[in-house]
């Protein structure tokens, strides 16, 4: 396996919460110095892009600005072009994120339901605000749709579920713009001007990472760190396998590439 370029999640494959897994600083060093652009696409929404990027570079990721994309900017450039008035269901720390938009008033009817992962902020007042104007007519844009997650040898429950409740509930559909939506993975294409195949993702989602890069052309490898579990490998599909770790992956992608290279 070669790849001209290669994707990569975040948590669970490259970070444990603020911590660097093993070998992925020195994972991306190696495609760095291979000369194989890479990306990172990340469904947490707990911090903004700033915040989160500054977490990586503390980690020591050679990560540049342009490399991290995150379902808060697609949602941003999204109601900034149509200048609407968003709700946001967000964690405090991805207010930065949506600061110059227009708040919700007494004059302004709310467009947008924003739903990100917003912990301790998901509420019975917060989530019946939104319920409220989803029942006015509003849209219903979620930034992931991710179960859950695993840091620090926990389980944290993600947005999805919140974003089932309020659909339940309001009887509407979100429009889905992390991973595995194609709308994430379009953008990411796009940055690159690259095309899917000859792209391999990697991650430890079966769903999100994996079976949302397959269903737009790109190879997958699911690692088997963070949330990982032995029953997803039988969910792979076509085109994606198995590695031990983020430098096991890579090792796959970089050894056809330099049978002779210079592996450390
Ligand atoms: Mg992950």
């Amino acid at each position: 396996m070669s790849a001209t370029a290669v994707f990569f999640d975040i948590g669970g494959v490259l970070l444990d919460g603020e911590h660097a897994m093993p070998g992925a600083v020195e994972s991306l060093q190696r495609l760095r110095g291979a000369g194989v652009p890479y990306l990172l696409l990340t469904n947490t929404t707990r911090r903004s892009h700033a915040e989160l990027l500054q977490t990586l570079q503390r980690a020591g990721m050679p990560v540049s600005p342009e490399q991290l994309l995150t379902p808060a900017q697609l949602a941003r450039a999204q109601l900034m072009a149509q200048r609407a008035c968003p709700l946001l269901l967000i964690h405090p720390g991805l207010q930065a994120d949506f600061d110059d938009l227009p708040q919700p008033d007494a004059n302004r009817a709310i467009d947008n339901v924003v739903i990100g992962d917003a912990a301790d902020a998901f509420t019975y007042a917060h989530l019946n605000t939104a319920f409220r104007a989803l029942m006015a007519g509003a849209d219903l844009l979620s930034l992931s749709d991710s179960r859950y997650f695993r840091q620090a040898g926990a389980l944290y429950l993600d947005a999805g579920p919140y974003v089932r409740l309020l659909e339940e509930a309001a009887g509407v559909k979100a429009v889905s713009l992390g991973k595995p939506s194609p709308l994430f993975y379009q953008r990411a294409l796009d940055r690159l001007g690259l095309p899917a195949a000859g792209i391999t993702m990697i991650g430890d989602d079966v769903v999100g990472d994996i079976q949302g890069a397959c269903s737009i052309g790109l190879a997958g490898i699911l690692v088997q760190t963070g949330k990982f579990r032995p029953q997803d490998s039988a969910a792979l599909p076509a085109g994606a396998t198995l590695a031990t770790d983020v430098a096991e992956a890579v090792d796959s992608l970089l050894a056809t590439r330099t049978p002779n290279g210079a592996h450390p």
